[in-house]
């Protein structure tokens, strides 16, 4: 059956979806897949504690299929030592219970490729909302890392669709976010981008879900 995975949503909540938690501020869905994550826009130090026993709790549940969204943000939240530290405690959380991480990230992709390899994580790696330049892109060739698309597909100016063209089929995912699109229209562009078939794009895309969070996803 075609499944037209989302991994990273904030509202759409079906079975093929990753409705995404942000700890202290979203409740966490009664059906579906979520991932679960302190957002650097939502952080305060004197939340932290608080927030990661949020998180860790959470994700113990087996529909919890990530922790995140997290990460760094330059523009927005606090300052770049306190985003660092509830970072690498997240980091943390998903060694333990070996979870992919789904990433945020503005304007500081060198820092977060240093922290995520200073502590040591190995597992798949979602960069959420990508849409930088391929110098950038470049960093994260190793096999873990994934960009995953959304709405940046529909500027024929963008990074975006330049980095469907790179690392198609093998380092794709898409999403929603925030957005009102279907993601069957994020397929539907991105195959006319590629100039391949929409089925054959599902189905490159259901191969890589089953690689990044194949431990927690049940085969329907
Ligand atoms: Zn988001």
């Amino acid at each position: 059956m075609q499944k037209f995975w989302d991994v990273h949503t904030h509202q759409k909540n079906n079975e093929n979806s990753i409705y995404n938690v942000i700890a202290g501020k979203d409740a966490i869905p009664v059906s579906g897949y979520f991932s679960i994550g302190i957002h650097p826009w939502y952080y305060k130090e004197s939340e932290e504690n608080n927030l990661i026993e949020i998180v860790n709790k959470a994700a113990n549940n087996p529909r919890c299929l990530a922790i995140g969204e997290c990460g760094l943000d330059k523009l927005k939240g606090e300052d770049f030592q306190l985003q660092e530290k509830v970072f690498i405690r997240q980091i943390e959380v998903a060694n333990n219970l070996n979870k992919p991480l789904i990433i945020h990230c503005v304007k500081y992709y060198p820092q977060l490729k240093k922290l995520i390899e200073q502590n040591n994580f190995s597992g798949p790696i979602v960069l959420h909302g990508f849409n930088q330049n391929l110098r950038i892109a470049k960093l994260f060739e190793s096999n873990n890392y994934y960009f995953s698309l959304g709405k940046s597909l529909f500027n024929d100016n963008g990074n975006a669709q330049e980095i469907l063209k790179k690392y198609y089929p093998q380092k794709i995912v898409f999403e929603t976010d925030d957005t009102e699109i279907l993601i069957d229209e994020i397929y539907l562009k991105a195959s006319l981008i590629l100039n391949v078939n929409k089925n054959e794009i599902v189905l490159e895309i259901q191969n890589n879900i089953k690689t990044i969070f194949a431990k927690n996803i049940s085969e329907k």
